[in-house]
């Protein structure tokens, strides 16, 4: 996709900070870092969230998320670290190819979602799983 800019990372025509490359996976730093060394995980076909992943991509998605994470950990001496993915304008994804955001984490590094918890009330926690569960079987 020519208007994709992880697709002209992979293709070489847009500059990026490459971490790792295999042929099926690309793993770069983040141009606008949480923490430096925030990398991100992107398959090299042009898949637009999770949902339009092909499984037989998902073991080198998680092999290389793995590989970055034992680097960072070593690299740069963190005791924790994020793995996350945006899939969708409403939760947060700004860039349209599926990739995989791994972030370090610092001792009181203050970041955190600001969260409201809700609470279910009697018989919704049961309804929500049924809602779910029943489509299981046609996917
Ligand atoms: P998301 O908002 O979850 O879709 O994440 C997209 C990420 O891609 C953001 O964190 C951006 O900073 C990052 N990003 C966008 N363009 C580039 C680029 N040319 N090189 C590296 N990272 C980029
Ligand atoms: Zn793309």
């Amino acid at each position: 996709m020519s208007d994709c800019v992880f697709c002209r990372i992979v293709q070489k025509e847009v500059p990026a900070e490459v971490l790792f490359e295999n042929d099926e996976v690309i793993v770069i730093l983040d141009i606008n870092p949480i923490h430096y060394g925030h990398a991100l995980v992107i398959p090299k076909k042009h898949c637009r969230d999770f949902l339009e992943l092909p499984p037989c991509s998902y073991q080198a998605i998680l092999e290389a998320a793995r590989v970055v994470c034992q680097a960072l950990v070593r690299g740069l001496g963190l005791e924790g670290y994020n793995l996350f993915s945006n899939n969708g304008r409403s939760a947060g994804q700004s860039v349209f190819h599926f990739h995989l955001h791994v972030t370090p984490r610092y001792p009181n590094d203050d970041i955190r979602f600001v969260l409201e918890l809700k609470k279910y009330s009697d018989g919704q926690l049961k309804h929500y799983a049924e809602l779910i569960k029943k489509q299981f079987d046609s996917i």
